[in-house]
């Protein structure tokens, strides 16, 4: 089979850079672009940095998009809207691993997963996937009785708060119990808040040094608690986890799709 045709989002980004630097030894796929935005300092640089590939950081997406099978972007919100616009348009696949995304920004990718694949994950690890299955589960076994709490911490540059891997957790605890995550969180407590309300979801967000991403749930009973955590040690296991999903989109119909559909979690 051929290799699949890639295009990196945000190259010179943290998460860019990871990509270009493990899809050399990436069985099955060829980098064919590396973007970034109009105007950004990296264009016309080689996109592997201390070990060139040959591929130029462009801003071309049209170019980018003609001799492409898929895109992994880890870039921006508005970035991510507009490029899954156009790879609607050119029916390329899209692995979205960028987080801080609005309802509406959510809605207009599952209006473009009509005409492509888009693969969407706030965390694109195995291990947190594994971790939000078993999640779901033990919220539907406990009820909400035990209070649900998440805590995260991530590196001191990290724009949003809580973080997508802590509300993709948040929204398995919410599938578990069968309510809407949106009615029922508490996203940060301060000052006069009273008593905890019951069935809530509370988020607290750390942010400091280089933390890769760390994530604890926390079921909390009467005299006892349990908790489930997980800790990315390097960005390599964001990264090999959209590899792995931009494989997966080959010759897969339109539509939106999620991690778990990746590493057949679901069902
Ligand atoms: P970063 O270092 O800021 O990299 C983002 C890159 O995207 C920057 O180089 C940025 O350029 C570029 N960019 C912005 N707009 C663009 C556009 N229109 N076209 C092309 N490139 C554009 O951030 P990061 O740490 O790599 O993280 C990126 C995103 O991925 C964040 O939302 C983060 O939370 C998320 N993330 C997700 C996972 C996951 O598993 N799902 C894991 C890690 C990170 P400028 O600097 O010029 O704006």
């Amino acid at each position: 089979m051929n290799e699949l045709r890639l295009v990196v989002v945000g190259a010179a980004g943290r998460m860019g850079r990871m990509l270009t630097q493990i899809i050399p030894d990436t069985l099955g796929v060829r980098l064919t672009a590396a973007l970034e935005r109009p105007g950004s300092p990296a264009l016309g640089a080689d996109s592997g940095g201390a070990a060139p590939n040959g591929v130029a950081i462009t801003s071309d997406v049209g170019a980018a998009l003609g001799d492409a099978d898929a895109i992994v972007d880890f870039s921006s919100p508005s970035a991510s809207v507009e490029l899954a616009r156009a790879s609607a348009r050119a029916r390329v696949a899209h692995i979205i691993g960028t987080t801080g995304l609005s309802q509406e920004d959510l809605a207009a990718i599952a209006e473009c997963a009509r005409e492509t694949a888009i693969v969407r994950s706030g965390n694109m690890s195995l291990g947190v996937n594994l971790l939000a299955v078993l999640i779901e589960r033990a919220a539907r076994a406990l009820g909400p009785a035990w209070d649900a709490e998440i805590v995260e911490m991530h590196h001191r540059l990290k724009v949003d708060a809580p973080s997508g891997t802590a509300l993709l957790l948040g929204e398995a605890v919410a599938h578990g119990r069968g309510i809407d995550l949106g009615e029922n969180s508490a996203r940060g407590r301060d000052g006069l808040t009273g008593p905890r309300r019951i069935g809530e979801i509370g988020f607290a967000s750390l942010r400091g040094g280089t933390v890769v991403g760390d994530h604890t749930v926390v079921f909390a009973g009467a005299g006892e608690r349990i908790e489930f955590s997980h800790r990315a040690e390097d960005r390599g296991v964001f990264a090999r986890g959209a590899l792995a999903a931009a494989l997966w989109t080959r010759g897969k119909p339109p539509g939106l799709y999620s991690m778990a559909d990746v590493l057949g979690l679901t069902g």
